[in-house]
């Protein structure tokens, strides 16, 4: 459930609310909107006398939640979440433009596609240095070394770090080199992941699991939401239907119905639903027309020869163009694109 405080209501009187939860062992999470605090209880209720918080003066109304996830529900913050990681606003009117290779190849790799990026609005730069393969013999990634190019070639152009972690144990060490945690589609129900990464705080990319459908993947938000984390960008990311004509089936439904379930941005990536370079520009657009907050997609300065994802890539010239269509879009939907860092 969820407590709606009275408009005005005082220090004190919040106070009271939260003693009267904690003394029966409910935790309370606070959400303070422009207009409205809300306060989500987390816990079981029975445990509540029926009626002590009704009394409280504080109270506005109690809203039960029916869904299984509680505080990533719209419910809990109804004008939406938008967040600053370092100076990059994510879930604003502003869309977020997240793009680099696949994999972390080498630094001069990189390079070649961040000294490109930055002029196209991106703000955040990706590259994969743990990488989740499907065959234990495919390259794996430069994993600490990877994230240490990464971090060094994302300060030479002002550019956040995105970058995925597939163990708990790597948070850690990780948190020196990279500004936003991806989880991955096949670590999309890893809980005890999710739940290191809500302890860790660290802003969060939580991918769409294969077939995770959108109640289960909120669930998957809510582990990291409940452990006190509420940085979290949801991204659809395609799901496996019976289709082969493209790598996963871009899930462009989720956008709308995700806006109407979740207070959380949502951010698309077409690179991995589409698994091929020529349908990532018009999955680009059909996302943000759809109301997406931003794009993660993969760019790599020699695709043909990248060590992961090969056919989905685009060079740097071909993002280039996607990101003029993108803008053109955005001005339909009334977003703003973003303007290149200096
Ligand atoms: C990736 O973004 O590098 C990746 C492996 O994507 P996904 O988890 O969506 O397959
Ligand atoms: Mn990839």
């Amino acid at each position: 459930m969820i407590i709606v405080v009275k408009p005005g209501a005082n220090d004190t009187q919040v106070h009271e609310i939260i003693d009267v939860l904690e003394k029966n062992e409910l935790k309370a999470h606070v959400s303070e909107g422009a207009e409205r605090l809300i306060i989500g209880v987390i816990g079981d209720k029975s445990r509540l006398t029926p009626g002590s918080l009704e009394v409280l003066s504080g109270v506005e109304k109690i809203v039960p939640i029916m869904e299984s996830y509680k505080l990533a529900s719209r419910q809990f913050r109804p004008e939406g979440t938008s967040f600053n990681v370092k100076d990059v606003t994510i879930g604003g009117k502003e869309l977020v433009m997240m793009a680099g290779p696949c994999a972390v190849e080498s630094e001069e790799q990189v390079e070649a596609v961040a000294s490109k990026m930055v002029a196209c609005g991106v703000k955040v730069l990706r590259g994969g240095a743990y990488k989740p393969r499907t065959s234990p013999y495919a390259f794996q990634g430069l994993e600490k070394e990877g994230l240490k190019i990464l971090r060094r070639v994302a300060d030479r152009y002002g550019l956040l770090v995105v970058s995925e972690i597939t163990s708990e144990n790597d948070i850690e060490y990780a948190s020196n080199y990279l500004d936003i945690i991806q989880i991955g589609a096949r670590n999309a129900q890893n809980f005890r992941l999710l739940s290191a990464v809500g302890k860790s705080g660290i802003p969060c990319m939580l991918k769409r699991g294969i077939a995770e459908t959108i109640d289960e993947w909120l669930g998957s938000a809510e582990y990291i939401m409940s452990e006190g984390n509420y940085h979290i960008m949801m991204c659809e990311r395609g799901i496996r239907t019976f289709e082969t004509a493209t790598r996963s089936t871009l899930d462009i439904s989720a956008v709308p119905v995700l806006k109407g379930k979740t207070h959380l941005p949502i951010i698309v990536d077409p690179s991995h639903a589409a698994g091929k370079a020529q349908y990532v520009e018009p999955l680009a657009l059909a996302a943000i027309a759809a109301g997406a907050d931003g794009l993660i997609i993969e760019v790599h300065p020699d695709p043909k020869h990248a060590l992961s994802d090969a056919a989905q890539q685009l060079t740097p010239e071909a993002y280039a163009e996607l990101a003029q269509r993108v803008k053109e879009m955005a001005v339909i939907v009334k977003r703003s694109y973003p303007q290149p860092v200096a």
